[in-house]
């Protein structure tokens, strides 16, 4: 069997301006004060691989152009759409107000088990991601509709922020739109 690699130009990429002529996944990223600029783009990069609506970034967090962020989201910064919000609070509140399930991604006393979640095929769900310290605002939280958790079995009190963004991402993808 042919394993070979494939070459960047055998990856048949959309190039920026097809990426923004393709429908979009109705999923937003909400970026909540989070404080790494090279998180932030790693996020990015994932958001531009599942073909995201839009990033809103918020409080504290790094907005593009940063030298940072240019590191890991490679381009992606040009291809994903991105709003800045003060607020995290008032930017989950206008994403409900138009008609969106707020997703907190947390750890929480009574969160659903993310292999557990099964997503409406139609849904609009924006995807609230936490501050590397403090996690998502409580607030937040209080005024979600779901809180998914990340099951972890080793030592360590919780993952990374891109990398919960990218396992949410894709299980919330695939269950939408790979049609199992
Ligand atoms: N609250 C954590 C710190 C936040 S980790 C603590 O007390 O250590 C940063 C962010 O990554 C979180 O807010 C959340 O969005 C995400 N995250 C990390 N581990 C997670 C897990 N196991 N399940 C869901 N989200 C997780």
């Amino acid at each position: 069997m042919d394993h070979a690699k494939l070459k960047l130009d055998e990856l048949n990429r959309l190039s920026v301006e097809e990426f923004k002529n393709t429908p979009k996944a109705d999923i937003i990223f909400v970026l909540d004060n989070i404080r790494s600029a090279q998180n932030i783009g790693s996020i990015f990069r994932t958001s531009d691989a599942f073909n995201i609506s839009a990033i809103c970034i918020t409080g504290i967090s790094a907005t593009p152009p940063n030298k940072e962020m240019l590191k890991t989201a490679l381009g992606s910064t040009e291809s994903v759409d991105w709003k800045y919000y003060p607020e995290a609070l008032q930017c989950v509140r206008e994403l409900k107000a138009s008609g969106y399930t707020i997703i907190s991604v947390e750890q929480t006393a009574n969160s659903t088990k993310l292999h557990e979640f099964t997503p409406q095929k139609k849904g609009k769900y924006a995807l609230v991601m936490g501050n590397e310290v403090e996690g998502v605002d409580q607030q937040i939280i209080n005024e979600s509709d779901i809180i998914l958790e990340i099951p972890q079995f080793g030592t360590k009190h919780s993952l990374n922020v891109a990398v919960s963004a990218g396992m949410v991402l894709w299980d919330v993808y695939q269950k939408m739109f790979l049609g199992r």
